[in-house]
Order: structure tokens, then C-alpha cells, then sequence
């Protein structure tokens, strides 16, 4: 019974000795001389003096035992193409790739920024970067210009790979434009551009900077490209995540620490060994795809489904359909796709043999109660809560069934996983809460566990002033989350403590999207918060002050600048960041001092309380709000 208590206390109090085990998980070329170096607080080095290679554990690893095993199943509902790669194609294609890389000059410590739709080419190219040491930057095929361009200029790479096009629910979404346009709004240019052509959309190659794949691919049929053995801390990728301010933040992961933390999280928390079928529904442009799809199954030697299309098409049995025929054991998705599919009818979950499953995880975003038990209803298999960030890279709340089976507690997303000595701490006092039922941020102690961020990308200092605080003695991570913790060491969240928003499972900076509309010349100022919706968990809703309002009294002129407004945002981040509504104020609820009452907005938007309003300026500013709302 006390198996899992035993396993995460040692976790915390013995600490080196319990990672130089999980380390045995995973093949080092050299063994490392110290588990972990908290020197330098809150810097936490891993596996010091190590050296190993990522893509040489996920792929040429298992070649010795299962070569001719499926390691990744490549599903395209859009192009209704279907490949099966076994380790052994798999090792050539990311060769292949690789040289491709090093062809176009590419060399360790290098970037290479990956814009793709969910094609194999995407996991070759991931592949490919870590085995010859560069890092890759993998950027969701969903964002727009703007985004990957300040991704771009940010991450600065040395060669970027991307595809003609990608396919949602049957229409072709060109990437070259996109592409194009970024680079030409960055300020820095990349070398090379590797592109991956479908035959789905014309492309404009430029001469000299844009080369194709198959191309270069037939020129290295029989590449053989060695594995870079890289220290432990070397980076094997950065990914971009959204914060408080406007600019997305470099999320830097190592290599050695980042293998062990996989190779432990599919033992400990998904109970799988090599030869079973993983199938995550994410992309690989978030982290669920990098640590889920690509990375942690295939270190364990099992085989991943990398799928491209909608959970509903051709029919709402479509997962159901690839468990079945694949003999899915593993599956991971996020709750609002599941809230997609119960809006369809329910016969689709019982077209398909799914006895081959053991259990569903769901992640990125609340799991609320009905749409657990519809599932749980459906599938019959255990639904798996689990907590995490692109920061940590794997749960911190969850349960590890592989360790001791746990069960789970609606509405929590299970206990603090082994490895993060996970603390409640008082926003006002930071003083830690060690009381059951306390509200508090949920943080972490240092040193974060393997697999977590080393460091933002090339800004250290915003790194240690974003996550970082001291509290007596010691320094603590904010994950910042609210959150509740019950006398069974069961963790409940309950929200963003920033202005970040989650919409459908995607993480939203409010400010990223607040600066994209302010970019409109006829806005004069914009509030943009998150709104409860039963369907994407929440939407993003701006509330704008127009530069110029004669006219807005006409519906048609307020709907063609809302219009507008979320063109703009299209244009620059992507659909995704597009609010669902844009409503037109006088002014913005402000205190007499000038903040923005962020919060108030909210509520009211959502039709609630919006508490105490008497450093109020002008009440008749949420007055408005509740009137465009509609009581
Ligand atoms: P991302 O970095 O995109 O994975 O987003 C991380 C954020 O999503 C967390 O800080 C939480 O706010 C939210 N989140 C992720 N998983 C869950 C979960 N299981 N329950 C509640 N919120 C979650």
C-alpha cells in the first residue's frame, strides 16, 4: 500500500541515489561522474559528466532487439495516407535527414527551427537534429507570421524545415507563404530552408536558400550519420511557450537529464514496455507532442502514432478505428477533444474493438467531472488526470500506476509525482501552506527534477526573475497555478495566477494577443481575458476602445471592425489566438491609480460577482460590459 509513498519520499530525501537508477534507463556512452549539480541555485545540472545522445536511445537503440518492430505509424485523415516505419526505416530516414542537415551546413549547437504539419518528415527532422547535436525549435504549424517570426528572430536558426502545406478537415493550409513572410519580417535570416513538398500547395522556392527534400533525400539514400555523443546538459531543444508579457519565452531543455526523466515517466506513471502502441493526439508543435509523441515512447522501444486530422473525420469513430487496427495500448489527448467527440453520437465509441487499451491520460487543461465519466463510460478503461507544463516537460501531478496502482479522485489530477518536492505557498506571506485544504500557488522546490528547463533560451536572468523565489533557506519554482491540496496529499487546480488563458488545451499569453489587436490603427487600447466555455475549457474575449467610435453605434460598422480586429490576429499569431468576440467600450474598467481591472472584466464577462469595485474609476465601464454581455 505504501509502495508509491515510499518510492516519491525517497525520490526527495535520496535524491542522487534514486536518479542514478532511473539513469540506468536509458544507455550512456559515458557514464556520469555526479546525478546532480545545485551549485548554483536555482541552475540544476543533471547527470554531470555524462554523455549520451537522445536519438540514439529512441531509435538506434532498439535496433538490436527490434529492428523490424513499428516505431512509428504516420495517420493522415487529411491526405488518407498511412506508413508504418519500423526502427530499422526509421534509423535510415533520420539519417537521411540528418545528412540532408549537415548538407545544408548544419553542425552541433545549431538551431534548426521545424514548421510543419503532422507528417513523419516532422519526427525525421526532430530525429535528425539531436542525433548530430543541433537543436531543434519546433514551432505549431497553427501559428502565423508574426508568431514564427519573433520565434525566429529569438531562436535563430541556422536552417529551418517546413512542408508546402498542411490539412485541416480537408482544406489545404499553405505554410511556404507563412514561412516566407516571417522570414521577411525577422530581423535575422536563416541560411537554409529545407521543404517537404506533399503536392498539396504551388511553392516559390527561392534560389540558393530554399532546397526540396526528396531531392536531397535521394542523394543520401545510404547515409550513414554517427550519433554526436553530447554531455549531459547539452540543449537537445528549445520550445516556445506564452507568459505574462507579450514575448514568448525560450523554453530550453538538456539532453541526458531530459531521456532519463521520459524513460522513467513511461515505466513509473504510464505502466509501458517496449512493443506497446502509444497514440497521443497532440501536435508535435506543444509539448505534449515532443515528450509524448516522439521522445518517450520511442525511448521505451514503442511504437507512436503521429496522426494528422480532426478527431471527427472521416467520422467521430476515427481514434477508435487506428486503436483497433493498431492495438493502441496507451492513448493520450486532451479534454476538449473529448468534450468534441461527446457532442457526437455516442454509437461511434462502440464500432470499434478498443480491448487493447489501458488507460486514457488526458492532459493540458481541466478535467471536469462529466466529461471524465462520459469517457470512462465509453471506454471502459481507466481516464488519467495529469498536471504539467511545457516547463517541466512530464506530469508533476498525476498518478503512477507502474509504481503501485493509485486511484484517482475526480477533479484532481492525482499527487505530486516522484522528483518534484511540490509546495503550496501563501501569496501574499510566501510562506508554504502545510495545512490540507489550503489555497495556495502550487510551486516547486529546487532543484526541478530531470527533464524540466534548464534556463529560458539565452536569457538566464529572465529565468530566475520569472519562475524563481527564495523563501527562507531555500528556492521555489511558480508553476503559476492555484491550487488546493487535501489531507490524502491529493492536488486540486484551480486556475491561472497570470494573465495566461488555455483555450481548447492551448496556452495563451493575453498580452501576446492584446498586442496583435492595439496593432489596428483605429484601437486605442484592448483588454483581452479568458471566458468560461463548455466546449475549448475557455475562449479569449477583448473588450476595445476604438481611436475613432463614430459610426460603431451601427452594428454593421461594430461587426466589420470586429472583423477586422480578428483578421489582424489571425494574420499575425494564428486562428488559435483569435478571440471568439471582440466587444467595443467607451472606456476599460481602471482603478483611480490606472490598473486595469483584469479580473472584474473576467467575471462579469462570465456573469459573475466582480467583488469589491471601489478603487473603481468609472463603474459605468463594467456597466457597459454587463450590457454587451447581456445578463
Ligand atoms: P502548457 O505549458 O501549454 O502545457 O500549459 C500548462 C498549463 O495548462 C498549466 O500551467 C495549467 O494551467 C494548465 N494545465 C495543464 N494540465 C492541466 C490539468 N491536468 N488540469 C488543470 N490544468 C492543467
Amino acid at each position: 500500500m505504501r509502495k508509491f509513498a515510499d518510492f516519491y519520499r525517497r525520490s526527495i530525501d535520496e535524491r542522487d541515489a534514486f536518479w542514478a537508477e532511473q539513469a540506468a534507463l536509458i544507455e550512456w556512452r559515458t557514464p556520469a561522474e555526479q546525478v546532480c549539480d545545485y551549485s548554483r541555485p536555482p541552475f540544476a545540472r543533471w547527470f554531470v559528466g555524462g554523455t549520451t545522445n537522445l536519438c540514439h536511445n529512441a531509435v538506434d537503440r532498439h535496433l538490436t532487439t527490434r529492428a523490424d518492430q513499428a516505431a512509428l505509424i504516420a495517420i493522415s485523415t487529411e491526405t488518407n495516407t498511412e506508413r508504418s516505419y519500423s526502427f530499422a526505416e526509421l534509423h535510415a530516414e533520420v539519417q537521411r535527414m540528418a545528412a540532408a542537415l549537415q548538407a545544408l551546413g548544419v553542425k552541433k549547437g545549431d538551431r534548426v527551427l521545424i514548421y510543419m504539419p503532422m507528417v513523419a518528415e516532422a519526427a525525421f527532422a526532430m530525429l535528425a537534429c539531436v542525433r548530430i547535436g543541433a537543436l531543434h525549435s519546433v514551432v505549431f504549424g497553427g501559428f502565423a507570421a508574426g508568431a514564427l517570426a519573433s520565434r525566429i528572430e529569438d531562436a535563430e536558426p541556422m536552417a529551418v524545415v517546413s512542408a508546402d502545406a498542411g490539412s485541416r478537415g480537408g482544406k489545404v493550409v499553405p505554410y511556404k507563404p507563412l514561412l516566407d513572410e516571417a522570414i521577411a519580417l525577422s530581423r535575422y535570416k536563416p541560411t537554409a530552408v529545407l521543404m517537404v513538398d506533399r503536392g498539396l500547395a504551388p511553392m516559390a522556392m527561392r534560389a540558393g536558400r530554399d532546397h526540396d527534400w526528396a531531392a536531397l533525400r535521394a542523394r543520401h539514400l545510404d547515409a550513414a550519420v554517427p550519433c554526436e555523443w553530447v554531455e549531459s546538459a547539452h540543449p537537445s531543444y528549445t520550445l516556445y511557450t506564452s507568459g505574462t508579457t507579450g514575448k514568448p519565452k525560450g523554453v530550453q531543455r538538456d539532453t541526458g537529464g531530459y531521456a532519463v526523466a521520459l524513460a522513467a515517466s513511461m515505466k513509473h506513471i504510464f505502466d509501458a514496455k517496449a512493443g506497446d502502441v502509444f497514440f497521443a493526439t497532440s501536435d508535435i508543435g506543444w509539448v505534449v507532442g515532443h515528450s509524448y509523441i516522439i521522445y518517450g515512447p520511442l525511448l521505451a522501444g514503442m511504437a507512436t502514432v503521429l496522426y494528422e486530422g480532426l478527431p471527427t473525420r472521416p467520422d467521430a469513430g476515427v481514434w477508435w478505428s487506428i486503436v483497433e487496427k493498431y492495438q493502441v495500448t496507451h492513448m493520450f489527448s486532451a479534454p476538449t477533444a473529448v468534450r468534441v467527440l461527446k457532442k457526437q453520437d455516442p454509437s461511434w465509441l462502440k464500432k470499434h474493438d478498443v480491448s487493447s487499451l489501458k488507460a486514457l491520460w488526458l492532459a493540458g487543461e481541466p478535467l471536469d467531472e462529466p466529461t471524465a465519466q462520459w469517457i470512462s463510460d465509453a471506454l471502459g478503461v481507466p481516464i488519467i488526470d495529469n498536471y504539467w507544463q511545457t516547463e517541466t516537460g512530464w506530469p508533476i501531478l498525476t498518478l503512477a500506476n507502474g509504481v503501485e496502482p493509485q486511484t484517482a479522485r475526480f477533479g484532481s489530477p492525482g499527487k505530486a509525482m516522484y522528483g518534484y518536492n511540490v509546495k503550496l505557498i501563501d501569496e501574499v506571506s510566501g510562506e508554504e501552506l502545510t495545512g490540507a485544504d489550503q489555497k495556495g500557488v502550487v510551486a516547486i522546490e529546487g532543484p526541478l527534477p530531470p527533464g524540466c528547463m534548464q534556463t529560458v533560451w539565452r536569457d538566464d536572468a529572465r529565468f530566475v526573475s520569472t519562475y524563481w523565489k527564495s523563501i527562507p533557506g531555500r528556492m521555489v519554482y511558480s508553476t503559476f497555478d492555484w491550487g488546493i491540496r487535501d489531507a490524502d496529499g491529493y492536488y486540486f487546480i484551480l486556475g491561472r495566477t497570470d494573465d495566461v488563458i488555455n483555450v481548447a488545451g492551448h496556452r495563451l499569453g493575453t498580452r501576446e494577443i492584446e498586442e496583435s489587436i492595439s496593432s489596428h490603427p483605429n484601437i486605442a487600447e484592448v483588454a483581452v481575458v479568458g471566458v468560461a466555455d463548455s466546449l475549448k475549457g475557455q475562449v479569449a474575449m477583448a473588450f476595445a476602445v476604438p481611436r475613432d467610435a463614430s459610426g460603431l453605434q451601427d452594428p454593421a460598422a461594430r461587426l466589420k471592425l470586429e472583423g477586422e480586429v480578428m483578421q489582424r490576429v489571425d494574420a499575425q499569431l494564428g486562428a488559435v489566438a483569435r478571440p471568439a468576440r471582440v466587444h467595443f467600450l467607451n472606456t476599460l474598467p481602471k482603478t483611480r491609480s490606472g490598473k486595469l481591472l483584469r479580473r472584474a472584466l473576467q467575471a462579469v464577462a462570465e456573469r459573475r460577482d466582480p467583488g469589491d469595485l471601489t478603487t473603481m474609476e468609472d463603474p459605468a465601464a463594467l456597466q457597459q460590459v454587463r450590457e454587451l454581455i447581456g445578463d
